[in-house]
């Protein structure tokens, strides 16, 4: 089982900030932003490459999610950031799909 599905679980503890039946969103335990928050469905995808034509829906829930996120958050204003790490070059580094949430500064680009 991943560390994100122990959250899912509540087998390991994290600042909830919303959740549906479908996802959950939590903060990041090293925010690398004023605001950083993690989006996730409940169910188990290990990456993004790895999803499937019937998980269109879901996906879409997801970014909605995000962006309502970062409204609820006051950053939607200023501007923000969403991120997928996919795979150890793209960073990923907990095998369960999440997009990342960032804002409150401005963030560089390229990323390093
Ligand atoms: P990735 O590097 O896979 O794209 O992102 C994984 C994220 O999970 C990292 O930003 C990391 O800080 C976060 N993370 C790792 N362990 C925990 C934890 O136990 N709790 C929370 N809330 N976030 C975690």
């Amino acid at each position: 089982m991943t560390l994100f599905e122990k959250i899912i679980n509540r087998q390991v503890p994290a600042e909830i900030v919303w959740e549906n039946e479908e996802c959950l969103a939590f903060r990041d335990i090293h925010p690398q932003a004023p605001v950083h928050i993690l989006v996730i469905p409940k169910k188990n995808i290990s990456h993004i490459g790895a999803v499937q034509e019937e998980d269109a829906v879901l996906l879409g829930k997801l970014l909605l999610a995000a962006t309502q996120i970062a409204k609820k958050e006051g950053i939607a204003k200023t501007g923000f950031r969403l991120v997928i790490n996919c795979g150890s070059d793209g960073g990923e580094t907990v095998p369960h799909l999440h997009i990342h949430v960032l804002g409150g500064r401005a963030l560089q680009w390229p990323p390093g």
